[in-house]
């Protein structure tokens, strides 16, 4: 193999093909890999010299698009103090600014925060801060019967919290594949998929069900955890603000906390700073992550109400049972000031209802394509739903022909470009993401 600073070569993508595991992916992997050289705006170059529009922003982070100024200045400057020091004991000004920004924006009431190194990781904290919160509140004889012990997880069907075992069996069970690791993952309830449709009515048939859950299980249950509004990788679908309240009320009722996962909706995507703001609802932990550094590296932060800190601070353990090694890296806090800064002077949001209107209107002409199940569109967050299986391969082929990155996965073609994407490259983003369906459906035809 050539040395390094040689470039990409045809050695190392073969190395890569035969030792690197990708995500969800075998290994050696039959699929090809696109070799990225740089990035810039809402770029990427490839080593042989195209350069794609990325509608992934690398899964929902790169809000800002790639090398902009203010992040990559902010790196440089934190780069020159410290790259990273321990947060057991030690403390630093970027991690207490930014925890300081994420209070000023998030729902009210959330004001106490902890910095995990990414999302599923954020998700393992929540589910222990809720149960040791719940402990805490049992052993001091609190609002529940003795003897009753709220260990238990409540979500609902077709949600995606992350890869780590205490995430996944949060994820829906069928497509989160709880069979493979069924020895490794506590049982928790499963309400039902709310209907899809942001502006769908709450339908009685789910309420009767999802409260009959409650009556059943509720002094069992310590928190409801669920991604609010836009289920992700679950089979991005979109359900409206009143099933959302309605869980937070059933919470109310019963002494379960509620848990908002913002990791991929936070920062504007859904069209709101928080997609809960939708349903005018305060959580009583949120975590966010993704989009937190504006995809510069992995950083993810739980925030919750000082209620919750205060209860859990009294219990047996007396602290909050977590510290990972990198916990609030100076880098990452660093970089996400700078992030959240932008965010705060809210030129998003008139990005992201541009994006919309964009994306309904170049989308638009999907309905027609035979095989086209489903389109929709909510925030900058746009979606082709097809009847069948997307062939991956052939979908990026497609796309890539057409100058445009997109991932899809099970029947969807879906982007959610950085929010500084302009006019004529959302026009060639939809042109793709129909070259991309219509790629998956010609084929199908022509198998069948
Ligand atoms: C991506 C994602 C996670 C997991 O975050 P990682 O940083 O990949 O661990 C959790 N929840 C949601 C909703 C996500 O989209």
């Amino acid at each position: 193999m050539p040395g390094a600073g040689a470039g990409w070569s045809a050695e190392l993508a073969s190395f890569d093909r035969e030792h690197v595991w990708h995500p969800y992916a075998p290994l050696p992997d039959p699929q090809e890999h696109l070799p990225v050289v740089g990035a810039k705006g809402v770029r990427l170059q490839l080593a042989d010299g195209r350069t794609l529009i990325d509608g992934m922003a690398s899964w929902w982070c790169a809000i800002h698009g790639y090398r902009h100024p203010r992040l990559d200045r902010a790196l440089a400057e934190q780069l020159g103090r410290m790259a990273h020091v321990m947060f057991g004991g030690l403390t630093h000004e970027g991690a207490v600014r930014l925890a300081a920004r994420l209070i000023e924006l998030a729902p009210d009431g959330l004001d106490r925060v902890f910095f995990a190194d990414s999302g599923s990781v954020a998700i393992e904290v929540a589910i222990k801060l809720c149960l040791q919160y719940q402990q805490a509140l049992s052993a001091r004889g609190g609002r529940r019967r003795p003897g009753t012990q709220r260990t238990r997880l409540l979500t609902i069907r077709g949600g995606y919290h992350g890869d780590t075992t205490g995430a996944m069996a949060l994820c829906d069970p069928v497509a989160g594949m709880h069979h493979l690791f069924r020895p490794l993952l506590p049982e928790h309830i499963f309400a039902p998929r709310p209907p899809a449709g942001f502006a769908a009515a709450l339908q009685e048939r789910w309420r009767e069900q999802t409260d009959a859950l409650f009556s059943r299980h509720g002094e069992e249950i310590a928190a409801v955890v669920v991604e609010p509004i836009v289920q992700g990788a679950g089979g991005m679908r979109f359900y409206a603000p009143a099933y959302l309240a309605h869980l937070r009320a059933l919470c109310d009722r019963y002494g379960a906390l509620l848990v908002v996962d913002e990791i991929a909706t936070g920062f504007g995507r859904s069209g709101r700073l928080f997609a809960c703001e939708h349903a005018g609802v305060s959580p009583d932990v949120m975590c966010v992550g993704k989009a937190l550094t504006g995809g510069y590296l992995s950083l993810a932060a739980l925030l919750c109400s000082e209620e919750v800190a205060a209860g859990l601070s009294a219990g047996e353990g007396g602290a909050l049972m977590h510290g990972p090694t990198f916990m609030a890296n100076p880098l990452a806090c660093a970089v996400a000031g700078a992030s959240l800064e932008l965010i705060a002077a809210g030129d998003w949001r008139h990005d992201v209802a541009r994006i919309e209107r964009a994306l309904a209107r170049g989308l638009g002409g999907a309905d027609a394509i035979e095989g086209v199940a489903d389109v929709r569109v909510l925030g900058a967050i746009g979606v082709i739903e097809l009847d069948r299986e997307v062939d991956v391969a052939r979908a990026t082929r497609a796309a890539v022909q057409a100058g445009v990155w997109l991932r899809p996965f099970g029947n969807l073609i879906y982007a959610m470009p950085p929010y500084i994407i302009d006019e004529d490259d959302l026009a060639a983003l939809c042109e793709g993401m129909l070259a991309a369906a219509r790629a998956c459906c010609a084929q199908s035809r022509a198998v069948a």
